[in-house]
Order: C-alpha cells, then structure tokens, then sequence
C-alpha cells in the first residue's frame, strides 16, 4: 500500500475521500458513509460479491470482494482482474490488485481507491493495428506493448 493512503486511510473519512481525488464515487453517488455502508452490506450479505459488465466486443475489468477474518473483525478482500470480454477466459488473467482493508466503510472506500489506481496504471486501450484491420478486431495492447500480443509476435518478424 502507498505510504500516502496509508496516511489517507487514519484520517476522518471525508478527508479520505478528498485525498483519494474523489468526493463522489459516481454521478450522484456520494462517497458517504451511508452509501458506502449500503454497498457494504451488500458484500457482506453473501461473503463473496463478482461484478464483470464486459460483453462480447467491450472488454471490461472483473472485481471480486471476498469477506474473511473473523465475525468480529471481517476483512475485505478486494481482486481486481483485467479487461477481458465476457467470451474470454478470466480465470487465466492473473489479478492486477490485491486490496486488504477492515471490513468498514473506511475500508470499502480505500479498496475503491486502491481499484482505480491499478486501472489507471494498467489502462491499455485497444490495438490500433487490429481495429484497422478488415474486419476490425478489437483486442487489447499487450502490458507495456504499443500494440497487442498478436500484432507484436507478427511485427518481430520485420513484417
Ligand atoms: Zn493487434
């Protein structure tokens, strides 16, 4: 963990929230604590709590919360996977981010911040070479790549 939410993390939650650069989570979603309990809630209900919104051409990120510690001093465990579409294989994605907060409001909220800051650094976009392609394809760049893994094997070839 940065050694600034660290710090981020000791302070009063608005404070928090103003440190990790957002006041409001979403349009109209305040970075609360009742909303954040809400959310809370909701993953602790079950212990275990997946969102991917990816479809067969818009690739996504994948979350996955998971609850564990004891009754009385739950954890969140926050995974944050990479962009796949809803037609690829995840399970062979490695996480991008691992966040281990207190089970609190204080601690949904740093998993966020946590989140978005792997994104962030992760962002990669799609391959310019593929989408120009007849047809277009839509596949990611490769980590570190100008161009996905295909087109970046293809190029080595001087081609
Ligand atoms: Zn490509």
């Amino acid at each position: 963990m940065p050694r600034t939410l660290a710090a981020a993390m000791a302070m009063p939650l608005e404070v928090c929230a103003a440190v990790g650069g957002f006041l409001q989570l979403a349009d109209g979603i305040a970075a609360n604590p009742k909303n954040l309990e809400v959310m809370l809630a909701h993953i602790l209900k079950n212990g275990h709590h997946e969102i991917h919104r990816a479809t067969p051409t818009v690739a996504r990120p994948k979350f996955i919360f998971n609850v564990i510690g004891t009754k009385r001093r739950p954890e969140l465990v926050l995974d944050v996977f990479p962009p796949t579409l809803s037609t690829g294989r995840w399970q062979d994605n490695l996480t991008i981010m691992r966040s281990m907060q207190p089970a609190t409001a204080d601690g949904l909220l740093a998993c966020f911040v946590d989140g978005r800051a792997a994104l962030k650094a992760m962002a990669r976009g799609l391959c310019e070479t593929c989408g120009a392609m007849e047809p277009p394809l839509k596949r990611l760049k490769g980590a570190g790549l100008p161009v996905c893994v295909d087109c970046a094997l293809y190029a080595s070839f001087d081609l």
